[in-house]
């Protein structure tokens, strides 16, 4: 077994201060794959001290630098990448062939993205008689989950590489391991030491000690809503720059015109994938009333061809959630479902026959489902589909904006433009139009309580950069 109870600080492995360590386990058999060192505030000082001492010289580089050692870890992590998919499918569970694909597919497309970014990007500008610089942010905190733990991580470290920042990542104590390949691939292309830091460790400790540190600028955190508000209130006492990629709730409208079949089995299998542990999953699907039970028909067969069980086994579509906490959880939203009279159209709170070891959950469809109810407000974060039916399309875009999160949507209709204009009324930061795929160099992130700012394209480069103007004309 790899040891994982050294920190990455200044360029050097080294032992934390902090003496605790966590299990990792794998959630399909419950077995130990890792012991984690956890660290406390005074390894995040550390940290933050080496990225501090590095920020002068790294972001003074030319940015043709950056891009192409961009491009170097963009080889390095292809070489590696199913090595990478496969140690997440180990620690969090998702089916192995998906893994290798998304979870270390999207890292490596988002710092070949980044490179290219750079090749044009302008970091100086005139503006009128005034010179516009665009400079880097400064020494960054990063706070990542779970669920797509590489691709949260990459899409704050490929923006904050190319635009010079240095930083600190804490990644999610429930799946670590990746983020010790990253390590290890920066290390070997010869990023200069204090770039990036790797410091394992709590929330409440180690992510909260980066968020009040004073010699931290910017903070990013993709997770949870409340853990998003834990971050912002620690950074605020330092004004740091603060972005959120926080949780949603997304509503996928079916318009009365569409091919139920293409659109149904879609979205189930959309809903469903990583079960269902996706922060932008299309968990509302909103259905005109009198389709509603054909809809119901179409859910329940698509489910029967959906395979259950190991991430390493054949064919295996839908794996454990999490961890024990995440199953009690979705189970007791799914009984929460049952209580307040959604009707149950396949699925159900037990966990699935014969996967009684490993934190399985049963794919479950709920229908009649109506605004008020907890499975229709709250994220659940596991394979757990809510059926809506509406009566008109206006009743189906307030139901769709009719939730505190604003971070994804989709709409289907046999008619673009219709599709358009129903889109443009949803407040959420991307709508997919008729099964679209996820758009790697596209801005992403959340309207209302889903978040602040963009990952990903320019936009997301922005986010680590000041603006400077500087004013003059010769003497
Ligand atoms: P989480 O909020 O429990 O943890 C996320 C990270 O925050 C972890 O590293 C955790 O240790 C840290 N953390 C927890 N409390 C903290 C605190 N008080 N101060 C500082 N850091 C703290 O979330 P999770 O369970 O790991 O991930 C699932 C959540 O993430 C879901 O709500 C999901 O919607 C959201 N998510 C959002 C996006 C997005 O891009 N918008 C993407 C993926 C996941």
């Amino acid at each position: 077994m790899r040891a994982y109870d050294k920190f990455y600080i200044d360029g050097q492995w080294v032992a934390p201060v902090g003496q605790e360590t966590v299990a990792v386990i794998n959630p399909c058999n419950e077995e130990e794959i890792a012991r984690l060192a956890m660290g406390n505030a005074e390894d995040v000082n550390r940290a933050v001290a080496a990225a501090r001492s590095a920020f002068g010289d790294w972001s003074a580089t030319p940015a043709s630098e950056r891009a192409a050692l961009l491009t170097r870890i963009c080889e390095a992590m292809t070489a590696r990448q199913n090595e990478i998919g496969d140690t997440i499918a180990r620690e969090m569970g998702m089916p192995a062939p998906w893994s290798r694909m998304i979870q270390a597919g999207l890292p490596i497309a988002t710092f070949a993205s980044f490179a290219q970014i750079l090749k044009d990007y302008e970091f100086e500008t005139p503006m009128g008689g005034t010179q516009i610089a665009k400079e880097a942010v400064g020494v960054c905190g990063f706070i990542t989950p779970w669920n797509y733990p590489l691709h949260q991580i990459v899409g704050k470290v490929a923006p904050a590489l190319a635009a010079g920042c240095t930083m600190i990542l804490k990644p999610s104590q429930l799946a670590p391991l990746n983020a010790f390949i990253l390590a290890e691939i920066l290390d070997e292309v010869g990023l200069p030491p204090g770039v990036f830091n790797l410091v394992c460790g709590a929330g409440t400790r180690v992510g909260e000690a980066m968020s009040a540190h004073p010699d931290v600028d910017m903070v990013s955190i993709t997770g949870s809503t409340a853990s998003g508000i834990h971050v912002a209130r620690a950074g605020a006492e330092t004004v740091k720059r603060i972005t959120l990629e926080l949780g949603g709730k997304s509503a996928n409208i079916l318009l009365d015109d569409v091919d139920f079949q293409a659109a149904v089995t879609k979205g189930v299998y959309d809903c469903f994938l990583n079960s269902g542990q996706t922060c932008s999953a299309l968990t509302r699907m909103l259905v005109p009333r009198e389709k509603q039970s054909e809809v119901m028909d179409i859910a329940r067969e698509t489910v029967k061809t959906m395979v259950i069980g190991d991430a390493f086994a054949e064919g295996t579509y839908i794996g454990p959630v999490v961890d024990a906490a995440q199953q009690r959880s979705v189970q007791g939203y799914i009984q929460k479902g049952i209580d307040q009279g959604a009707t149950l159209v396949t699925g159900g709170a037990e966990p699935p026959e014969g996967l009684e070891t490993g934190y399985f959950v049963k794919p479950t469809v709920f229908a009649d489902v109506t605004p008020e109810m907890t499975i229709a407000r709250e994220e659940i974060f596991g394979p757990v589909l809510s059926i809506m039916p509406y009566g008109s399309e206006d009743e189906a875009v307030a139901m769709a904006n009719d939730s505190p999160y604003g971070l994804s949507g989709a709409v289907w209709s046999a008619d673009m433009e219709r599709a358009r204009r129903v889109a443009r009324r949803m407040r959420t930061g991307q709508v997919y139009i008729n099964g679209a795929g996820f758009d790697i160099n596209a801005p992403f992130g959340g309207y209302k309580q889903s978040g602040n700012g963009r990952e990903r394209s320019h936009y997301g480069l922005e986010e680590f950069l000041e603006i400077k103007a500087m004013m003059g004309h010769n003497q």
